[in-house]
């Protein structure tokens, strides 16, 4: 080896200390909903030795898993800090998983504590009884504690906790950065769901990138507001990319709505603030109706689904620039980032601005057509999306699931085409595809074009089984509050944008297109809707 350099280790602790010093005066907030509890990076640090002593005394010791039960806040950031730093797992419970998956994971991963928000006592107090290997609950807040008292467990106050533990923590030096720092499943539609194990490195690489300039250009110039949720593949990375890049934080804690998520923009001149598009829809049709003020924003990184086009638009027109962005859990999450290149015009840049956006350095992703025949990356052959690289899992914590991974790469799950210079375009899941007479039809291609008419505010777009075609598309579409449109007038204007036998003959409209835990279209619950008759379907022939 010729390198004369240091092997100095990437982790959390290091991305904690620095922060937590050469940042120690940048600002983190959490909303209560009549205005922001705040404190500092430096105050955090110290919470966060804080927090580690309570654990360490509650017998946490190695790389025992810590959860927590949180909506994102200034205390859930504190356990971002101090579990990883101290050598432990942190362990993000999804709060809007069901039950027993809930239940499942909270074994698998053989929690032994779990730090719970007060205002989530309710929904965890039914549930804890059968958490086996859970020990101690720690509860953010005042809560009654009462539901929790007859799981057994032994229970505890956060702000006690850390009152009487030492202001200092003996944070370890010798942290192996490939060692696990935190975990989170995923929702898994079908089946259990799968744990991915975050690595010191893999966070504090994938955390240098978020702050690229071709992903996020993330800066101490910033304000982020985190609205993706913490307990889902890490709020996207913002946390830790935000300490790195000594960013001021504000956190939303339980108030998603568009009128809370205005006001904080607003009033705390956001620059950066991320969520999946749902959210979006309703901020923009909450903006349009009240006006608001969102000058501040510099980039709103949207993904976790297709972002449709004219809501894309939509912000433009308000001066917002949304930019697309592609990952999942396993990914850690962020690969793609869609931004226009220098040089292209308005239209070249909004051809860029609609794909899943460019691969980041440190990844590389390919495509994979029928028999794993890999096809070229020239934007034009269609196939199942893998990928490897810095920050990708290679596999599943104590679950062996072999077909996810071909040769080292992950499969995706994803279908869509790469272009030469490393745009992804995303054509539909590999489940949600139709395959209609030997053709393959983009659900996300025909839901983009619905989206885009004036008098639609959702559309999903599902197969299901045809006696001639094998699969159709069924279009499902929730009209805009006050308007009113014909399903003739919304064939016609699909008619007009893609090849015929494209054209689905099946329409329904809905109240609202139902959402998975993480806020996505839930196309398995429209598809069984659909067989069990509970759709009021109109089929044109
Ligand atoms: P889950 O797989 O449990 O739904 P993830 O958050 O890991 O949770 O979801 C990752 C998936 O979300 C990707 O595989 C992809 O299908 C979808 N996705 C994420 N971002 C986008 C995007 N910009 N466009 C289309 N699909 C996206």
């Amino acid at each position: 080896m010729l390198s004369t350099m240091q092997d100095f280790p990437l982790t959390v602790t290091s991305i904690m200390r620095y922060a937590t010093t050469v940042f120690g005066t940048v600002e983190v907030g959490t909303y209560t909903g009549d205005g922001v509890r705040r404190t500092t990076y430096a105050e955090l640090g110290e919470r966060a030795a804080r927090l580690a002593g309570a654990l360490r005394d509650l017998g946490i010791d190695a790389d025992q898993r810590v959860a927590t039960f949180m909506w994102n806040s200034n205390e859930h950031l504190e356990a971002y800090l101090a579990i990883p730093s101290m050598g432990a797992v942190m362990h993000t419970l999804n709060i809007r998983l069901f039950p027993e998956q809930l239940l499942y994971i909270a074994e698998h991963a053989e929690d032994q504590i779990v730090i719970v928000d007060a205002t989530l006592v309710p929904l965890l107090a039914p549930l804890l009884p059968q958490m086996k290997t859970v020990k101690h609950v720690i509860v953010v807040g005042d809560a009654d504690l009462g539901p929790l008292a007859e799981s057994g467990k032994d229970l505890h106050s956060y702000e006690d906790l850390l009152a009487a533990a030492p202001a200092v923590y003996d944070w370890p030096e010798d942290i192996d950065e490939r060692q696990a720092a935190a975990m989170c499943y995923t929702s898994g539609t079908t089946g259990n769901p799968k744990g991915v194990v975050y690595s010191h490195r893999t966070m504090y690489l994938h955390s240098l990138a978020v702050c690229t300039g071709n992903a996020l250009g993330l800066s101490s110039a910033d304000k982020v507001l985190p609205i993706v949720p913490m307990f889902h593949a890490n709020a996207w990375g913002l946390p830790y990319a935000a300490l790195m890049a000594g960013a001021s934080l504000i956190m939303p804690g339980r108030f998603l709505q568009a009128e809370p998520i205005t006001w904080m923009i607003e009033n705390e001149r956001v620059t950066l603030a991320s969520a999946v598009p749902t959210i979006w829809n309703d901020l923009l049709r909450h903006v349009r109706a009240n006006g608001a003020d969102l000058s501040s924003l510099r980039v709103v990184p949207c993904g976790g689904s297709a972002v449709p086009e004219s809501l894309m638009r939509g912000f433009d027109d308000l001066g917002v620039r949304i930019v697309q962005a592609w990952g999942m859990t396993e990914t850690s999450p962020l690969a793609t980032v869609a931004h226009a290149p220098h040089g292209a015009s308005l239209e070249e840049g909004w051809r860029h601005r609609v794909t899943q956006g460019r691969l980041l350095c440190g990844l590389e992703a390919r495509i994979a057509g029928d028999g794993d025949v890999i096809l070229p990356s020239d934007g034009s052959a269609v196939g199942e999306v893998e990928i490897r690289g810095a920050w990708i899992t290679g596999s599943y914590y104590l679950d062996e699931d072999p077909a996810k991974f071909h040769d080292g790469w992950l499969r995706t799950g994803d279908v869509g085409m790469i272009s030469p210079s490393g745009y992804l375009t995303l054509t539909d899941r590999a489940k949600d595809v139709i395959k209609s007479g030997g053709e393959w039809i983009s659900s996300v291609e025909l839901e983009n074009h619905l989206m885009a008419h004036p008098d639609v505010l959702e559309a999903a777009v599902v197969g299901v089984p045809d006696v001639r075609w094998d699969e159709r598309p069924l279009a499902c579409v929730v009209v805009r509050p006050g308007a009113s449109v014909a399903v003739d007038d919304l064939r016609a204007f699909i008619a007009a944008r893609v090849a015929k036998w494209q054209v689905p003959e099946r329409w329904a409209f809905v109240a609202e297109v139902p959402k998975t835990s993480v806020g996505k279209f839930s196309k398995v619950t429209l598809r069984r809707q659909y067989a069990e008759g509970g759709l009021d379907v109109t089929h044109l022939l």
